[in-house]
């Protein structure tokens, strides 16, 4: 059965099918997420939905774990000391340098390991727009 509710935000005339109902979307013509809701239910009260939490929850994951990380490399390097920074340091010609191209090469793996874990979150976007893709704009 198809239904229609207004746009969280531009208050445009959305129709879809009434299984849908709770599913964040993009608004086709605004681009701003809304809730489709079944009118008169109440339902539409609530714009934050559980989909919209979890990604927050996600998104606090991702930092803490990249936190973590950092956290544990800095921690490796200053028990490895001796066994890592000392031979740099002989190799590049100073402390300094050494702890510099070690911190240099830490983030360099951060960011390689954020760029595996990109695809993932425009998997997730597309996840999306293939939902808002089945919701048209209706015209009053
Ligand atoms: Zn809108």
């Amino acid at each position: 059965m198809l239904v229609k509710c207004n746009c969280n935000n531009c208050s445009a005339h959305l129709e879809f099918e009434s299984g849908r109902a709770g599913a964040v979307i993009a608004c086709p013509k605004c681009g701003i997420e809304t809730t489709l809701y079944i009118p008169g239910n109440g339902a539409g009260q609530k714009p934050q939905t559980a989909s919209q939490i979890r990604k927050g929850k996600l998104k606090l994951g991702l930092i803490v774990a990249a936190c973590t990380m950092f956290l544990g490399l800095a921690a490796l390097l200053i028990i490895n000391w001796k066994s890592i920074i000392l031979p740099l340091s002989r190799t590049f010609g100073g402390t300094v340098v050494a702890v510099f191209m070690m911190i240099l090469a830490v983030l360099v793996l951060i960011w390689a390991v954020l760029w595996i874990i990109f695809p993932v979150f425009v998997y997730y976007q597309l996840n999306e727009l293939i939902v808002s893709g089945g919701t048209k704009v209706v015209e009053s």
